[in-house]
């Protein structure tokens, strides 16, 4: 039986990367070394690294102006990271609240500066974004962040916020490389690695390089964007394994046709669940039609006394973790990248028999 993984993260890789880690596992290239063995200052590793990066820029059309990072501590660090390097001097920065993601980003931030909610769709259960219109901008904040895709709500906000000269970031954890996004709208851009890139361990930052150097006094080394730019990864050992796996994946995406094409895949995908979510009673989708996320698609059942028998059959045909997050309840599908669109259907197919015995 072909199983498929619908887990919110760490989540599935593509089997084609997993296999040619297996193949390359013991010896890499000939090295005679595993990758998990190298120096990553060795010439060996230090390749792995530069190819990885080269193929992130291109694959993400990244500025020159714009530095990559490869990091660990997950984008839960970011949270801390972006204000102590990016308030540069001024009191506050905007914030929007779309979720659980959200809620914690402002949560660690109010510890290094005051936060101005710029607007909040708590009223409803976080199952909308606020029309950017309606945001309460502060003219002066430092930069505006938000969180492009809510995983844990399936909220996605699918046009770039046009925030004039305040840079804006943005925790694309769950959202990066599932479609293009031009880079330079953002003054800087965060993901844990184990949504939509690679192993757990690994978070990438993109940050325009003009506004890193003015970190708060006290800020750890190790918490400074400027000291991993100037070291080019490696201030410390990075985490070399995940980062090689995450250059394969980024080269199998490009051997897809790059993000271009993974859009009208993932468009094909969540179209498959959400069309069918529409057309029964049985199943709801909580989210907005507008901000309906293209990889995270939570849902309930109309009775929820079901839901242990929906997730038993699910697990009978191989469709594994899918149970929603406890904050929403019901069911969640996580259908990144690396969801094959047959998985989709075999849980289309699953969802529409279960209707069938039990509707
Ligand atoms: C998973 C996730 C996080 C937390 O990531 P960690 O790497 O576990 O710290 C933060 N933001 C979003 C949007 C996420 O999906």
């Amino acid at each position: 039986m072909t199983i498929y993984n619908f887990s919110a993260g760490p989540a599935v890789l593509p089997r084609d990367v997993l296999l040619q880690v297996q193949a390359e596992l013991v010896d890499w290239h000939g090295s005679g070394m595993s990758v998990m063995e190298m120096s990553h200052r060795g010439r060996e590793f230090m390749g792995i690294a530069a190819e990885a990066e080269a193929d992130l820029r291109e694959l993400m059309g990244i500025p020159a102006n714009y530095k990559v990072l490869f990091l660990q501590g997950g984008a839960s660090s970011q949270f801390a990271m972006v204000p102590m390097n990016l308030l540069r001097g001024k009191a506050s920065a905007d914030y929007l609240n779309t979720g659980e993601w959200s809620k914690k980003a402002i949560k660690e931030a109010k510890k290094f500066g005051a936060v101005n909610v710029v607007a909040s769709s708590e009223d409803r259960n976080f199952s909308y974004a606020p029309a950017f219109s309606a945001w309460q901008r502060d003219p002066d904040a430092a930069y505006l962040h938000y969180t492009p895709n809510e995983t844990i709500g399936g909220v996605e906000i699918f046009d770039i916020p046009d925030t004039g000269a305040t840079p804006l970031v943005a925790d694309m954890s769950s959202t990066i490389l599932s479609r293009p996004m031009d880079v330079s709208k953002f003054g800087l851009i965060y993901a844990g690695a184990q949504k939509n890139i690679g192993p757990a361990g690994l978070t990438i930052v993109i940050v325009r390089e003009d506004l890193i150097g003015e970190t708060l006094p006290g800020t750890p080394t190790m918490f400074d964007y400027k000291i991993h730019a100037d070291n080019e990864s490696m201030y410390n050992t990075p985490p070399t394994f995940a980062m090689y796996t995450a250059g394969l994946v980024f080269k199998w995406l490009k051997a897809r046709g790059g993000l271009a094409a993974m859009e009208k895949i993932n468009r094909e995908k969540a179209a498959l669940l959400y069309d069918y979510l529409d057309a029964t009673d049985f199943y709801n989708s909580p989210v907005a039609r507008e901000n309906r996320s293209l990889m995270n698609v939570p849902f309930t059942l109309k009775d929820a006394a079901l839901d242990e028998a929906f997730l038993k059959l699910a697990k009978e045909r191989g469709l594994l973790q899918l149970k929603g997050h406890r904050s929403v309840g019901g069911m969640r599908a996580s259908i990144y990248n690396a969801m094959p669109v047959e998985g989709v259907r075999a849980l289309v197919d699953m969802m529409r028999d279960f209707e069938k015995s039990h509707g």
